[in-house]
């Protein structure tokens, strides 16, 4: 993964992601932007309590660093779900300039209609952007902890396949920022949830030195669920960002007790 500063902003992107030219792809940090306090400095999430204009102002700062317009950007309204969304010309734009127009219930998009910039945000959940070079299908995946036990990157690329005949050995991924395996504690409840979802949680739910505690590996857990779905491990790039460790270059919900920003993930076929 790379950072680009642009206009103030920082901007990263995956290292085999950018190597095709005829996509564009982003994850926003958090420098730059106009908000303050716990959603300082560029909050682009409508939901979180910051106020609505600032957001905007954000959003518009950010669109215009990747030469676009903010009526590109298309977002759902995120659940935790393993709900994918097609978007075709009627869904572009929806969530880019207030929150009420998000796509309702979704926590992913596939998309090959050019010009829409599929988006995700995220405070420690992981981003995953996904492209096809070959059928020219892009895809972006919100996977916090129950989004990845539902199992929402199987189903993006199960949705691949089948609207648009995507080929799993073809599809490039990138899993971006968001809380490592280094920070990532959680209890008896997710380990029993990983358990009945995931049968096997070897390499996923880890020992911790606290007793009652474990790691949940986000990051492996969904490279693990996108290699069986027939993606080659050396199409899949981790960025190893953790949130946690990088509160002030990324969001994160859990450093900042729940009150914080979100950043972005985008992905766009040009
Ligand atoms: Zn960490």
């Amino acid at each position: 993964m790379e950072k680009i500063s642009k206009e103030g902003l920082e901007i990263f992107q995956f290292s085999n992601l950018s190597k095709f030219k005829e996509i564009n792809h982003f994850i926003s940090g958090r420098a730059g932007g106009f908000s303050k306090g716990p959603f300082k400095t560029l909050n682009t999430g409508f939901h979180v309590g910051d106020n609505d204009w600032t957001v905007f102002q954000n959003r518009k700062k950010l669109a215009h660093a990747l030469k676009v317009n903010l009526e590109q950007f298309t977002f759902g309204n995120q659940t935790h779900s393993s709900n994918i969304a097609i978007i075709d010309s009627t869904k572009k734009g929806k969530g880019s300039t207030d929150f009420e127009s998000s796509i309702p219930n979704t926590d992913g998009l596939v998309s090959k209609i050019p010009n829409i910039y599929l988006c995700v945000q995220l405070a420690d959940c992981v981003p995953i952007l996904m492209y096809d070079p070959v059928m020219h299908v892009v895809a972006a995946v919100h996977a916090g902890w129950k989004g990845t036990l539902r199992k929402i990157a199987e189903v993006a690329v199960k949705t691949m396949m089948h609207t648009f005949d995507s080929t799993p050995a073809d599809i490039i991924v990138g899993i971006g920022p968001s809380n490592g395996p280094c920070c990532y504690e959680v209890e008896d409840d997710v380990k029993t949830e990983a358990e009945r979802s995931l049968g096997n949680t070897s390499g996923i739910i880890k020992e911790h030195s606290n007793p009652g505690k474990y790691i949940f590996d986000q990051w492996n857990a969904n490279f693990l669920q996108l290699r069986d779905c027939g993606i080659p491990e050396k199409n899949i790039e981790i960025s190893g960002l953790c949130s946690q460790c990088h509160s002030d270059t990324f969001f994160s919900s859990r450093k900042d007790n729940g009150l914080t920003g979100r950043i972005t993930a985008g992905i766009m076929l040009k």
